[in-house]
């Protein structure tokens, strides 16, 4: 399989260059140059195969040469090991032709966990064949940094450094993180705010001495795959929910586009998936857009969904690329007159095309509250204040209530235990593996907002490891 950029202009990768690159030379993201296809029969006979043999056949077309099936086979089998859920992303009914698929019971409880642990694995496999080292940076608000340190933590071949506003994570969030205290993890509170500390990430790629002598590389939703580790908990859900014999619906809770995407992937790969129904927090650009056909920046504010507290949705950029009909140049364009002005336009018949397939709602936190409140009442069920979402987007704008209906869940319930305290007054417990959490010792280093002090922290850590210098 051959990936291409979005925006056409930079080289054409095989999967194990377009992992560890990230984002191509372009500025654009990498997609295969063509969808795998998956016919009728060969999606009925995943049926009744456990999570990782559904995986395995997911993702293998994606991969060529850097790794065998079997070697795929047992990186899949390992990611997925330490899930708390013997089905790793299990199925429960929640109502008349309605599902909720549980993303949440890895490591971190969130489910960037289902990419996350799968790619720091195929990381570790390529650089190991490689004989290469790198040094993984990254800046989180809350989820994708400890996701990413439980992904990278141990590995020999991969040093991460993760910098966080000080003060400005929940503190389970930040005690996921710093309570890791493997040799190649690295957390840094920056006295500062989440913006200042991705500028600093910015600047740091941005520096290509420093980048290359450190082997830079990033973890983040744009990484090609963790979407393709996404798409395979579509075709799970899907067969579990009796497809291809019955078409399926999906709703989802959405910042960055990433997870939704995947769905989108799912469906071009031949799964009868009939509507994909984003739902957004009040930071909404997405519903805005569905439902008029400008993408237009306004700011960002903060919610009880921290997570899909975003300006725009960077991997929305895939779709584009199909909407343009994979015309790279027309994509370039309008992603540079989005970076001046905030804002562009599609036609109406991309429009029409995009909303075939996608529908979307917003919601901000009083009915977020609300509807964690009636969900509990109804169904028993304690969502998280992100996971609600989607189950509120889709009985908005749901097209066919005879088709299955499948919610994704994209976090535990105690991961944002005062947003659900405060909508139904219970507490969500932690799961036992994690009740120590808030006794355990942290190691974390505090610096200024100032980028000097940042790279000499990273250059000091690495040259004391002994690493290049
Ligand atoms: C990251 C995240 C999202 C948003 O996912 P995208 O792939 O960015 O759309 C939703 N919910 C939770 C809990 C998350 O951590």
């Amino acid at each position: 399989m051959r990936y291409i950029s979005t925006r056409g202009e930079a080289p054409i990768l095989e999967f194990d260059d377009v992992l560890l690159a990230g984002l191509a030379r372009d500025g654009g993201l990498y997609l295969p140059e063509s969808w795998p296809q998956f016919s009728p029969e060969q999606i009925r006979s995943m049926q009744g195969l456990p999570y990782t043999d559904v995986a395995l056949q997911v993702m293998l077309p994606f991969v060529g040469e850097c790794v065998t099936k079997s070697q795929l086979s047992d990186i899949i089998k390992e990611a997925y090991s330490g899930f708390d859920h013997g089905d790793v992303a299990p199925m429960k009914k929640v109502g008349e032709n309605e599902w909720l698929l549980e993303l949440f019971h890895g490591p971190t409880l969130a489910f960037k966990d289902m990419a996350l642990q799968f790619l720091g694995r195929m990381f570790d496999h390529v650089l190991k064949q490689r004989g290469e080292r790198i040094t993984i940076v990254g800046a989180t608000s809350g989820d994708t940094g400890s996701a990413a340190i439980e992904a990278c933590r141990d590995r020999d071949t991969i040093d991460i450094f993760i910098t966080f506003p000080d003060g400005r994570v929940s503190e389970v969030q930040r005690r996921q993180m710093t309570t890791v205290t493997s040799h190649n993890v690295h957390n840094i509170a920056v006295r500062g705010t989440f913006d200042d500390c991705q500028d600093m990430l910015k600047a740091l790629f941005n520096d290509t001495a420093f980048r290359g002598q450190y082997k830079l590389s990033a973890v983040n939703s744009i990484n090609w795959a963790r979407i393709m580790a996404q798409i395979a908990y579509y075709f799970w859900a899907a067969v579990n929910a009796g497809a291809p014999d019955t078409r399926v619906a999906f709703s989802v809770p959405t910042g960055n586009f990433g997870n939704v995407f995947a769905g989108y992937a799912a469906q071009q790969m031949g799964l009868p998936i009939e509507q994909l129904v984003v739902g957004s927090n009040s930071n909404d650009i997405l519903t805005r857009f569905f439902n008029s056909g400008t993408m237009e920046m306004n700011g960002v504010g903060p919610t009880i969904s921290p997570s899909m507290d975003i300006q725009i949705s960077s991997n929305f950029e895939r779709l584009l690329f199909d909407l343009c009909d994979r015309d790279g140049k027309q994509v370039a364009k309008t992603m540079e007159g989005f970076r001046k002005s905030g804002k562009f336009d599609v036609s109406a018949d991309q429009l029409a095309r995009a909303r075939v397939l996608f529908d979307a709602a917003r919601f901000d936190d009083d009915q977020t509250r609300e509807g964690i409140q009636a969900f509990h009442k109804e169904t028993g069920e304690l969502l998280d204040p992100h996971s609600i979402l989607g189950i509120l987007a889709q009985r908005e704008v749901r097209k066919n209530p005879s088709i299955p209906m499948i919610s994704l869940a994209t976090a535990h319930p105690a991961k944002f235990p005062d947003a659900v305290e405060q909508a139904v007054s219970i507490r969500p417990q932690l799961p036992n593996r994690l009740a120590d959490l808030l006794e355990r010792d942290e190691e974390y280093t505090v610096l200024d907002n100032d980028l000097a002090q940042v790279k000499s922290y990273i250059e000091d850590t690495l040259r004391v490891k002994g690493n290049p210098s």
